[in-house]
């Protein structure tokens, strides 16, 4: 995946942000040393029945508009796909996505993601259109981080069309839009000011945040980026443990100290403004939420999540 910043964030790089230059610029040496597999959750292998479609859970699917992003995050789960034009949908692979999703009437909700789908605005409006004909879909998430790689894009043509649009199907569905934020510098006034204006059209906004070695790692920062969340009026949602992907070697964070963080965390903030904490596990079962400090003798994470931290640990 190649280096690609917006303006926005350079200035704020420039400014001293060390927690988005880490995200953002590749380092000057970067290992070669991989222990990671490209695809450790088998998206494409296992469960992408049709371009763009990951269905892995019975009720709810995931659908990949793009692979292009704003900014390129450097730990992103999916970089080996990033950046590359492969991801784009056509209107016949927009039109077999509904079809699919027809046809599966269990599928009560539909994850847009990526890439970004708010990146390529366009085409998440004609699968937005195509996915509002179809009764049994009752959910629509959007996965985004154009919010705070490029605020002032909220301010064109094709945004103001697309806050329409969002304003439309929250009065029909449920509409959940998830904004990935890792650090309290994300947090500006101006990104701030976007959140508020896509809360406006009705959809609820939650965010998701990936533990990052250097960034995050420490109680401090996620505090300070969950209060400034809960006082906007936005739910912070998931923390992750960041995916064992190929190339993100150097983000992973012991497990250790990420259940001591979540620890103290628990206790600092209050219960609607702390994020659920979560493995998404290789071997197909989901996002499992690992037992905190509180607990005593609950068995180690070994016998908890088959697999062994000591072999992972950077
Ligand atoms: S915006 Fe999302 S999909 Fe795009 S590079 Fe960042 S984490 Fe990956």
């Amino acid at each position: 995946m190649k280096e690609r910043i917006t303006k926005y964030l350079d200035t704020l790089i420039n400014k001293g942000s060390v927690a988005i230059k880490l995200q953002f610029k590749k380092p000057r040496k970067s290992s070669k040393k991989y222990r990671f597999k490209e695809d450790p959750l088998g998206e494409e292998e296992k469960y992408s029945p049709i371009k763009g479609i990951v269905h892995k859970f019975g009720n709810r699917i995931l659908w990949k508009i793009t692979y292009r992003c704003a900014a390129h995050c450097q730990h992103c789960t999916r970089t080996r796909q990033i950046g590359t034009p492969d991801g784009d949908l056509t209107n016949e692979n927009i039109l077999s996505g509904a079809e699919y999703i027809r046809n599966h009437p269990e599928i009560d909700e539909v994850i847009l993601s990526g890439g970004d789908p708010m990146f390529t605005v366009l085409d998440t409006m004609d699968a937005l259109n195509e996915l509002m004909k179809i009764e049994t879909v009752k959910v629509i998430r959007i996965g985004t981080r154009m919010p705070l790689h490029s605020p002032d894009s909220f301010k064109t043509k094709h945004f103001k069309e697309l806050l329409k649009k969002l304003r439309l199907i929250a009065k029909k569905r449920r509409l959940l839009v998830l904004v990935h934020i890792n650090h309290p510098d994300e947090l500006t006034r101006k990104v701030l000011n976007v959140l508020h204006t896509i809360k406006k059209t009705g959809a609820e906004i939650l965010t998701q945040t990936v533990f990052l070695k250097g960034v995050n790692d420490n109680v401090e920062a996620l505090e300070k980026m969950c209060i400034t969340l809960y006082h906007n009026g936005i739910r912070p949602y998931y923390i992750y443990r960041c995916d064992y992907v190929r190339g993100l070697e150097r983000f992973i964070v012991p497990l250790r100290k990420e259940k001591k963080i979540m620890t103290d965390l628990r206790k600092r903030l209050s219960g609607p403004a702390y994020p659920i904490y979560v493995i998404d596990l290789p071997d197909g079962r989901g996002k499992i939420p690992p037992p905190l400090d509180f607990w005593k003798n609950t068995g180690s994470s070994r016998t908890c999540f088959d697999f062994d931290e000591k072999k992972i640990r950077i």
